[in-house]
């Protein structure tokens, strides 16, 4: 075996979260091409997310692998939250496997940003401080998530390029701000979700590219973490807000045989198994 195939052998995961997605709707609209490719070409589940069907427990459950009784947030302030009890994806990775590379972009300061209320996604700054580990930390809430998924984008195409992590979370939240202004049947909703499937476009070429340069092997999973009312707005227990799901798409690698149908606490699981 050569060397460069056992540095190849390994596939590398990112992991994509589009906040407050309604992923048929948006396929239906015609405004998500790659969404709609990658949803026809991939392993695919539905999800039903736990009440409250709110950003922070949400996300927590779907980063970490275990559920509110664990973690302990149950709101967007992230109070007496025991996150410590509850090791991200990329933490977790890296326990598994201290050689990985881990990566994390995000325009929502509690997933992220280490003088926030979490973050959910370990600061580890002595692994920053060895190439091990990156983040990209930007301020939706305050600046516009219009602005921000782009620069999100940016960054995440350059580490693809330029370190492709083995393991990395890529968040955009356009989406979800739309839905809240405009509702979610037509307008601005859907200009949201053009913009973040060109971004989502962008990784994909991405990929392709070292794919076909390098013969590297990558799953690219996509999720959201509860969907949005007509009307717009989430927090309640309809279907519509719990919808969730989990498209799951491999470059020069199979798309995952995952259990027909996955619980948000399991998709950790399915990911490091993967690595
Ligand atoms: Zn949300």
């Amino acid at each position: 075996m050569s060397y460069s195939f056992s540095m190849t052998s390994q596939t590398k995961i990112l992991l994509i979260g589009i906040d407050g997605l309604i992923l048929q709707r948006a396929i239906d609209s015609g405004r998500a091409a790659t969404l709609a490719t990658l949803r026809a070409d991939s392993y695919f589940s539905e999800m039903v997310v736990d009440m409250p069907t709110v950003s922070g427990p949400s996300w927590t459950t779907l980063l970490t692998g275990v559920t509110q009784q664990v973690h302990k947030v149950i709101d967007n302030d992230y109070g007496n939250h025991n996150l410590a009890a509850a090791p991200d994806l990329l933490t977790q990775a890296r326990m598994l496997k201290p050689e990985i590379v881990t990566y994390a972009a995000a325009g929502w300061p509690p997933l992220i940003d280490p003088n926030d209320v979490g973050p959910v996604i370990r600061t580890r700054v002595a692994d920053q401080s060895t190439g091990k580990h990156s983040i990209f930390v930007r301020d939706g809430e305050t600046n516009g998530y219009e602005t921000v998924d782009v620069e999100v984008a940016q960054d995440a195409v350059r580490a693809i390029r330029e370190i492709a992590p083995d393991a990395s979370f890529v968040y955009f939240c356009g989406a979800d701000e739309a839905g809240h202004l405009d509702g979610t049947i037509e307008g601005s909703y859907f200009d949201a979700i053009n913009r973040i499937d060109g971004l989502v476009a962008q990784m994909h070429h991405a990929i392709l590219e070292r794919h076909r340069m390098l013969k590297e092997k990558w799953l690219i999973v996509i999720t959201t973490d509860h969907g949005h009312r007509d009307e717009g707005g989430h927090g309640g227990d309809s279907p519509q807000e719990r919808a969730s799901f989990v498209i799951a798409h491999g470059v020069g690698v199979q798309h995952p045989s995952w259990p027909a149908q996955i619980k948000p606490e399991e998709l950790v699981g399915h990911l490091l198994s993967t690595l």
